[in-house]
């Protein structure tokens, strides 16, 4: 990486609140902006530039714009990394996928349905090679300083691959399932620590996304002592996690 690489922040469909993280982290930014320039960051400054060493792309795949789009980017980009639920997992805009695709576009566009033309939600990873992923919706402060320096150290960031349920565990917080509450946290994986819901009080909805090969098995154990079957949880929770099916399907 040059001498002092060059940071780049972009997005596609969603609320942008993912870089409003990144601005959240104040003066705990400064370190990195002392090692690093950042060259585009619609929300911050002006500016731009022909190329960009990191690039940290939010938002999820909705167009075929956004896919030229993603395209264009990666090409002008030595590392891309997603940012945040949308970019990683398709996040929120993933409801779509579960309606008629012509009801969808009438019930936000009306009689102009047909000026925005939409393709299913996708994530980046569908459409172009993600080198590194931050998960969350929106994503952990924390963690993007901790992947951001990591890339302008040249050390691999290894993202946590275990479920919600171990940080939950070691805050000393009782089960939701003891408490009625159907939570995600089996399968979800962690890295939202220290915020994380159920020590909230809320159950988790798997904003992260899932953790590598979850443990279905001892989920399905869980929810079925509960009288609840694996499928009922993940419909209620579809939210974050349908877009594994959809995007099996579209491969
Ligand atoms: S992941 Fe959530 S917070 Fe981030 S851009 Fe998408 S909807 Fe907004
Ligand atoms: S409340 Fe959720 S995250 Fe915590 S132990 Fe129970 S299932 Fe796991
Ligand atoms: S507990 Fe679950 S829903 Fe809450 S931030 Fe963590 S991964 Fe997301």
């Amino acid at each position: 990486m040059a001498d002092k690489p060059t940071l780049a922040f972009f997005s596609l469909a969603c609320c942008e609140g993912c870089q409003l993280q990144v601005l959240a982290a104040n003066e705990k930014l400064l370190p990195i902006l002392e090692r690093a320039d950042i060259v585009r960051f619609r929300e911050a400054s002006d500016g731009d530039a022909d190329h960009y060493n990191v690039t940290f792309l939010e938002g999820s795949i909705v167009t075929e714009h956004d896919i030229e789009r993603a395209k264009a980017i990666r090409a002008k980009t030595d590392v891309l990394v997603a940012l945040g639920a949308c970019a990683t997992i398709g996040g929120v805009n993933v409801i779509k996928n579960f309606q008629e695709s012509d009801d969808v576009a009438e019930y936000v566009y009306g009689d102009k349905k047909d000026w925005f033309p939409h393709i299913p939600t996708r994530p980046l990873k569908a459409e172009v090679q993600v080198d590194v992923e931050i998960h969350g919706c929106p994503i952990n402060t924390c963690e993007f300083l901790e992947v951001a320096k990591c890339l302008l150290m040249g050390k691999p960031y290894r993202q946590p691959n275990y479920p919600v349920c171990v940080p939950c565990k070691l805050a000393g917080n009782v089960c939701l399932w003891h408490k009625g509450v159907p939570c995600l946290g089996v399968v979800t994986r962690a890295g939202c620590e220290p915020f994380l819901c159920p020590s909230a009080g809320h159950k988790c909805i798997g904003c992260r996304g899932l953790v590598d090969n979850p443990n279905t098995e001892a989920a399905a154990d869980v929810m079925a002592e509960f009288g609840l079957t694996v499928e009922e949880v993940f419909r209620e929770f579809s939210l974050f996690q349908g877009i594994y099916d959809d995007v099996a399907k579209m491969k």
